[in-house]
């Protein structure tokens, strides 16, 4: 590579009002709605879809499911219809099969006045029926010549553009037009991204190449190894930031070493630990052990599914700092989730001589003062709490380690304000998680952490029986809740939504309270939802978890983490609303005691195609990462759970981490060994990589760390 090329200005940095076509006015609408402010941004504008516009029909096969129809032929008559607002231009259109209605509502006039009589055109647009005919609302129209004079490659790029757009025949055709022109002046002049031995040992195509094949593929082998190209790119570039942010901070943070496995820990493992731990939980505890023992911060995330018996990984951990003299603490999202571990941790702790607290935000001030007095003498070595813990007036002696529960719950910021509760060193990091997460997007979105898994269930643990059931079997249901609340056990009952007016017919939670009531005249029954004051939507869920009533009637204020061992039964009302993962972590409340438990999924009968895969998913499996899979697959990763918090704005163009897990293996793969080989990128080979890597705004993270 030669080194002065950087000096040249970039060709694609040019403003895109430049471009021939474009305009000023034009460069205003594309700034403002698709933030395409540059050559550069205009070419990495990938096309959603390809349409093979080599294919002709006739209008005699044209039927309203084909996505799109291309057929030539002419107009014989046109009219207006209509009036104002309303009025449409309506044209009959012939080939020798036969003819459809083409149809305009907007620019008549203009269309008027170019439109043609018995010239040939070729008309290309998505079939539709109105008044049971079959028509083509605003076809794009072209002359033989003009289809000549355009050659669009065999398939024709599509673009997304929005309404305000197409209000200003700024529609995807327009965008083709430009990429185009953009290709036919860049020729020569896209440089290339990745250093020369890269690509030629992955045997990637060349960056322009790519960029010119997306737009503008002429076979369908090209489009492949362009697409795989640009995949690459993308996923290679998100690696190597992370990788080299981690391996940066991995280098600059010393952490605290915890050499000791001494008193608490082993005294607990020997004398109190009531079971046997499982062989994850083992071989979690034995990484974590790995990890505080090196000079460099721990900085974990702990994957297991609800149940998995992630607390007892967190209050071992927490008494290996002890055993190193330091404090550590444990911080929840709820309140409610806060006190369950003070009440099991505590329980565990029975017997030995090791001081934890409370404090959430309805803790008293008298008591909140002992706990800060307590905390700051070093007196208190574990203390658990929700965000009350983040805040200034908490001051530890000495502490070592931070364990952050239910994680998509807290944000990025909230994780790095306890990190600074000690002045130099910082704390070693345990983030817990029950939403189990995909390989990919944890690879992405988690990939500057060290990943643990638990994937095994304390044993004796009877697999929840799943079934889906539509309105028919109601009767049915109910006996059976009958007989199990005969039988002393409690039961969930969870509904979606609160009093929507609008949606009558989804069974809403105070209409479900009074409805359940009214069916289960002998039991009591408790009730939560999101808008209760907290003070009474505590005590209704004591009164559940102390055994008073044996219905919890709710909303999905439950999901998270509540632990009542005798609730064995989960019903979900109008289980179709629910996404996947939120099904799965509410499922996750019951299968917690010896009894058997079960989950009825109740739905009506009209669901979607993909209601159904998500009801069916549930049925079939257990398996939280098999379920995060599926959702992703469903949902697109930019949806899930904790992506939008993860404080990683990545924002991927054309790779799909729901369908590129391999490329992206190979992407981290590949970043990773440059990175062992380079760690901070000054080898002459690595400049550009580097060049790359510091140029990136877009991501929200301050890459500047890395020198
Ligand atoms: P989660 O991973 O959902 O936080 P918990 O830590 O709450 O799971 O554990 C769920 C239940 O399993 C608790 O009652 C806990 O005491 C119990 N448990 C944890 N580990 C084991 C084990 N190795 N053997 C038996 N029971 C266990
Ligand atoms: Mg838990």
């Amino acid at each position: 590579m030669n080194k002065y090329i950087c000096y040249m200005p970039d060709f694609l940095d040019q403003e895109i009002k430049f471009l021939p076509g474009v305009g000023p006015k034009r460069a205003e609408i594309l700034n403002k709605e698709l933030k395409i402010r540059t050559f550069n941004d205009l070419i990495y504008y990938y096309p959603y879809k390809y349409i093979d516009r080599t294919k002709f029909y006739k209008i005699s096969e044209i039927h309203t499911e084909m996505p799109f129809i291309q057929v030539k032929g002419v107009i014989k008559s046109m009219e207006t219809i209509g009036s104002g607002a309303k009025q449409r231009l309506s044209a009959r259109f012939y080939d020798d099969t036969g003819s459809i209605e083409l149809v305009w509502f907007r620019a008549i006039k203009w269309q008027i006045e170019n439109l043609k009589r018995f010239k040939t055109y070729i008309v290309f647009g998505k079939p539709s029926l109105f008044g049971g005919k079959i028509s083509v609302v605003h076809p794009e129209m072209e002359s033989e010549e003009e289809k000549q004079l355009q050659p669009s490659g065999l398939f024709q790029g599509y673009y997304i553009t929005s309404e305000n757009m197409k209000k200003k025949y700024l529609n995807s055709k327009t965008i083709n037009k430009f990429q185009l022109t953009l290709i036919s002046l860049a020729k020569g002049k896209i440089r290339e991204t990745l250093p020369d031995q890269l690509t030629s040992k992955l045997k990637l195509m060349s960056l322009e190449r790519a960029l010119f094949t997306i737009h503008k593929p002429e076979n369908t082998k090209d489009l492949k190894n362009a697409t795989f190209r640009l995949k690459f790119e993308e996923l290679f570039f998100i690696q190597l930031k992370i990788l080299a942010l981690k391996h940066n901070r991995d280098k600059k943070f010393q952490g605290f070493h915890f050499e000791k496995v001494g008193y608490n820990f082993t005294t607990f493992y020997d004398k109190y630990l009531p079971f046997e731990l499982t062989g994850a939980q083992k071989k979690v505890i034995k990484e974590i052990r790995r990890d505080v023992n090196r000079n460099s911060q721990m900085n974990r995330l702990l994957q297991g599914d609800v149940g998995s018996g992630k607390t007892l990984v967190a209050l071992m951990t927490m008494l290996l700092a002890m055993d190193n003299e330091f404090q550590s603490c444990l911080m929840a999202p709820t309140e409610i989730l806060a006190q369950q571990h003070y009440q099991s941790i505590s329980k565990f702790l029975e017997g030995m001589s090791v001081t934890v607290g409370l404090l959430t935000g309805s803790t008293k001030a008298k008591e909140r003062k002992a706990i800060h007095a307590a905390l700051q003498s070093g007196e208190m070595q574990i203390i658990i709490g929700t965000h009350a813990l983040i805040e200034n007036t908490v001051v530890f002696k000495t502490l070592g380690l931070v364990i952050v529960d239910e994680q998509h719950r807290f944000g990025v910021a909230q994780r790095a304000k306890l990190w600074k509760k000690n002045d130099l060193i910082p704390p070693h990091i345990l983030v817990m998680t029950a939403t189990p997460i995909p390989r990919t997007l944890a690879m992405t979105v988690y990939g500057d952490l060290d990943v643990s898994v638990i994937d095994e269930l304390p044993p004796g643990r009877k697999p929840i029986q799943t079934m889906h059931f539509f309105e028919n079997r109601r009767k049915q249901l109910y006996n059976f809740l009958k007989q199990q609340i005969a039988k002393g056990t409690q039961v969930y009952i969870v509904y979606p939504l609160i009093s929507e007016s609008e949606k009558m017919d989804f069974k809403n939670l105070e209409e479900g309270f009074r409805h359940i009531s009214e069916a289960f005249p002998e039991a009591k029954i408790s009730m939560v939802h999101g808008k209760m004051k907290p003070v009474i939507k505590e005590n209704a869920m004591q009164a559940f978890k102390r055994g008073e009533t044996q219905i919890m009637v709710a909303t999905t204020v439950i999901e998270v983490g509540v632990d009542v061992p005798n609730a064995a039964v989960m019903v979900i009302e109008s289980a179709e609303r629910f996404g996947l993962s939120q099904l799965h972590q509410l499922r996750g409340r019951v299968g917690r005691g010896a009894e058997q438990s079960y989950c009825i999924l109740m739905s009506s009968y009209k669901i979607s195609t993909e209601s159904r895969k998500r009801l069916e998913t549930m049925v079939r499996t257990n398996d939280g990462f098999e379920i995060a899979e599926v959702d992703m697959k469903l949902r697109g990763p930019g949806d899930l759970e904790g992506t939008q918090q993860s404080g990683i704005g990545f924002d991927l163009k054309i790779a799909n981490l729901g369908k590129d897990g391999e490329i992206l293996q190979l992407a981290r793969n590949v970043a990773s060994d440059i990175l062992d080989d380079d760690p901070i990128l000054q080898k002459q080979e690595n400049q550009l990589l580097l060049k790359n890597l510091l140029s990136t705004k877009d991501t929200g993270f301050d890459w500047s760390s890395i020198s």
